[in-house]
């Protein structure tokens, strides 16, 4: 049993502005739990936090400031609670902070760099890279992926569905057996073998996550996600098995909602939005309480599901994510406070082993019998009878296929009968002796055969063995060529919806994008395994929904779709991660001729030092002289060569299985940036029509029709859209949505603007989607976008004009936005504090 308190960590994400600098402070000096203070400014502190501290410090077992990158992360947090669900305890990591902090980018990762992923992908590295080492323990791996929203939870796993609501998915259900052990029904699991299965899992989950959020639901920010990893372990022959569960979550968003909104209590009369944080908080509130008999688990279903990771059996850590910018100063306070009442509960973590029943009744019946036998010999219970012409041949045969069987630890069983163990010494008396004399042309004729096969020498067994290893390779790489040919067919069904640039891709990578084949298309530059049927399902189906959704798309769509894409901010992501996909491909593909050229030169060497070596014995049997005592020089040199060789085929097929997976997650992060593409664009599609719809009437006087309500928040936004425009301006165009069509501008431009918008009667379009409307909507988002961009040009002269000649130069803004969905809660306080 390993008693241990939660491990609190703290990270702290990259703030944009330099001017926060100042608000926090990492002592690092006291070495064994270094300690973060906040200081509030003082322009915060009256009536905000506290009318008299100004600074609040809090230790954690370690800090990890802006620079901190994921491998650091990966190193000191998970990797320790690897290692402990490896050697059989359960472990859980949950992030906790407020909504944009980093909690995804931590649990999960970023979705733009390789170098970017996070906890999850890397202890999937991890775990299945120690689980090849260890060749002693069978292991058995399997997913499960939950989203808790409202109470409900939800499984992200379901290959079957093909949500786009978060209602599509299988519910799941929390229930407690009479041991008060606690199950979630409905929540499937599913076994990988390898990393790349189980990637592919997390993919498939946080797509359907992705796809299932919805403005109105905001799931990202308000649900709990729960990735967990179930490893079963057992030594061969043994039945006992160890079962360990990692649980890495993804909290909600902790912000708080003020009860009164004002005043200096705030932060001890907040309210947390979510339901089941606040339980969550009353859980961690008993448990941090000594002499606390009841913990209130039961009150909410997150805390249900992780009832064994807070004050049970398991290693459990928490990373608060701290935004440590001026207007997050109150977060960031209660979120490490919270952290400090974590920090005191106990959790005893103990080794899940358990009992296989099956495997134990062979291993009794196998005991039983053997003390019979004992018990027989012990008790001299003898037969004197002879033994039957029957029984006799029945002892030859099992004493035949022992001597055939390959495996050394075979028996021959026959029981204590003293009668039967004396025939088979006889008979295999006979058979020495009847092959002393007769040589091996004597003995049955499948003994004949096992003799035969004895005197092959270690080396042409080796040979043998190679070249079956080659006709496999050649087999693989047949297989593999046809499944490519199958896939390209299949490309060809699909390729009338799909769009062009795609296209263009896919024939100039060496794989094609979303191939599930990966590298295995390359000529065996990759190990020969067959993929598993339901890794390619769980692609497929993300693949399959956006190639229908293409399909579906009528030309006017699929314009309308290019003009959303190249003006969306992911895009350039894409095209990024494109183009290193690309690269990674070409080195893989070379990589694997190196591969197989090393093999090959392998090969080679192996031959010529056998050649060298016969050479030499012959030499030595041709005059009569014993084999040379001086080394052979040139044998020597060609020993040294295939060392070299061998471990340079080592290293690179390292690189190589490196690549694949890079490739994979590049390939993964990919789809789903397109998925997620393409859900923006139907949102954004739908909203451009009902704007058609509602300025149809007066097409011209579109920008009288959706007056922008003229509040401060609206103001501040408009000038925020501003600043885009003119950020747009040196950059992209901005299309929806962003409400600046809607927006009053000064009147002369507007009547210069008007000109531009068609004049098209759509009162009448119905939203059916059918391509005529389709080609009108298209038409209002050009004539849009024209406005777009006249107004753009209007409001940078008019900013230029405002502006100091030595700011006008100067960047707007650190990154231009393009296209964003829809902002994510961001929190009261956020307003607040701001304020
Ligand atoms: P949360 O899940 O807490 O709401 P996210 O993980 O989505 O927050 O992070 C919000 C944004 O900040 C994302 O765009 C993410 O990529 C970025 N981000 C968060 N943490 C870091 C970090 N340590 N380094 C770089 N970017 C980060
Ligand atoms: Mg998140």
């Amino acid at each position: 049993m390993v008693k241990q308190t939660i491990q609190i960590f703290a990270r702290v994400k990259p703030t944009v502005r330099k001017q926060q600098q100042g608000i926090y402070s990492i002592d690092e000096d006291e070495k064994l739990t270094p300690s973060l203070e906040i200081i509030v400014p003082h322009d915060l502190a009256d009536g905000f936090v506290n009318n008299k501290r100004e600074s609040y410090k809090f230790k954690f077992q370690r800090i990890f400031d802006q620079g901190a990158n994921q491998e650091t992360i990966f190193e000191n947090i998970a990797k320790p609670v690897a290692e402990s669900v490896l050697a059989g305890y359960n472990g859980t990591i949950f992030a906790y902070g407020q909504t944009g902090s980093g909690k995804t980018f931590t649990i999960t990762g970023g979705a733009e760099r390789y170098s970017d992923r996070g906890i999850i992908p890397r202890t999937l590295s991890y775990i299945f890279e120690q689980l090849q080492k260890d060749s002693s323990t069978i292991y058995t791996t399997r997913i499960s992926y939950l989203e808790i929203y409202n109470e409900c939870g939800y499984d992200l796993l379901d290959p079957r569905h093909e949500a786009s609501s978060l209602e599509d998915l299988p519910k799941v259900t929390v229930f407690e057996d009479p041991d008060q052990n606690i199950h979630l029904k409905n929540l499937s699991l599913h076994q990988a073998a390898t990393e790349e299965e189980a990637l592919n899992l997390l993919f498939l989950g946080d797509t359907n996550r992705m796809i299932a959020e919805t403005p109105m639901n905001q799931a990202s920010t308000r649900s709990h996600c729960i990735f967990s990893i179930h490893l079963s372990s057992k030594e061969p022959g043994s039945a006992t098995v160890r079962h360990a569960k990692l649980h890495l979550v993804d909290l909600a968003g902790s912000e708080r909602v003020a009860k009164t909104g004002v005043g200096g209590q705030l932060l001890t009369e907040a309210k947390y939005i979510n339901l089941s944080l606040h339980y969550l908080e009353q859980v961690i509130i008993a448990l941090s309480e000594k002499h606390r008999s009841h913990i209130p688990y039961r009150n909410s279903m997150m805390t249900s599901v992780l009832r064994d990771s807070l004050g049970g059996n398991c290693m459990t850590t928490m990373i608060a994510t701290l935004s440590l910018e001026k207007r997050n100063i109150d977060e960031s306070i209660s979120t490490c406070r919270f952290a400090q009442r974590v920090a005191l509960i106990k959790n005893e973590a103990v080794l899940n082993e358990e009992i296989d029943p099956r495997l134990m009744i062979i291993r009794l019946q196998k005991e039983i019998q053997e003390l019979k036998d004992e018990l027989a010999i012990v008790t001299g219970e003898q037969r004197t009878e002879a033994l039957t012409d029957a029984e006799l041949l029945e002892l030859e045969k099992l004493i035949t296929s022992f001597l055939e069987d390959q495996d050394p630890e075979s028996r021959l069983e026959v029981g204590t009968d003293m009668r039967k163990i004396h025939h088979c010494f006889h008979y295999l008396k006979k058979l020495l002796n009847d092959k002393k004399i007769h040589g091996k042309s004597t003995v049955s004729s499948q003994i004949k055969d096992q003799d035969c096969q004895e005197p092959l020498k270690e080396e042409e067994y080796k040979k043998l063995r190679d070249l079956l290893q080659q006709r496999d390779n050649e087999i693989n790489i047949l297989v593999n060529m046809l499944k490519k040919e199958k896939k390209k067919a299949q490309d060809a069904l699909h390729s009338s919806g799909m769009d062009r640039s795609e296209c263009g891709h896919s024939q100039s990578s060496p794989f094609p994008p979303g191939n599930p084949e990966g590298l295995r298309t390359l000529p065996s530059s990759a190990p020969t395994q067959v993929q598993d049927v339901n890794t390619f399902g769980y692609r497929s189906s993300l693949l399959h929904r956006k190639t229908v959704m293409r399909e579906e798309m009528s030309l006017g769509r699929q314009e309308a779709f290019e003009i959303f894409k190249r003006d969306h901010a992911d895009s350039v992501t894409i095209e990024d991660n494109k183009q290193i996909l690309k690269q990674r491909f070409s080195e893989a593909k070379a990589l694997g001729e190196s591969i197989n050229e090393t093999r090959s030169k392998i090969g080679r060497l192996k031959e010529e030092i056998t050649q060298r070596h016969m050479q030499q014995v012959a030499l030595g049997i041709s005059e009569n002289v014993a084999m040379p005592s001086m080394p052979d020089l040139l044998e020597e040199k060609l020993r040294s060569q295939l060392e070299e060789e061998k471990i340079r085929y080592k290293m690179m097929f390292t690189r190589l299985k490196a690549l694949k997976v890079e490739i994979e997650h590049l390939q993964l992060l990919m789809d789903k940036a397109k998925v997620k593409l393409q859900k923006e664009f139907e949102a954004w599609w739908a909203e451009e029509a009902t704007s058609l719809q509602v300025n149809s009437p007066a097409v011209n006087s579109l920008n009288h029709m959706k007056p922008f309500p003229q509040t401060p928040e609206s103001q501040r936004e408009r000038s925020q859209l501003l600043c885009n425009q003119s950020d747009v301006n040196t950059r992209k165009i901005l299309p929806s949505p962003c409400p600046i069509p809607h927006s009053r501008e000064p009147s002369s431009t507007s009547a210069s603007l008007e000109d531009s918008i068609p004049e098209k009667p759509a009162s009448s379009i119905p939203l059916t989607g059918d391509s005529q409307t389709d080609s009108d909507i298209l038409a209002f988002i050009k004539a849009r976008q024209s406005i777009l961009q006249k107004k753009c040009k209007y409001t940078f002269i008019l900013l230029q004009g405002h502006r100091s000649p030595s700011s006008a130069h100067q960047p707007l803004r650190e990154r231009p936005t393009a296209i964003r969905p829809k902002t994510p809660y961001a929190g009261p306080s956020h307003l607040t504090s701001s304020q």
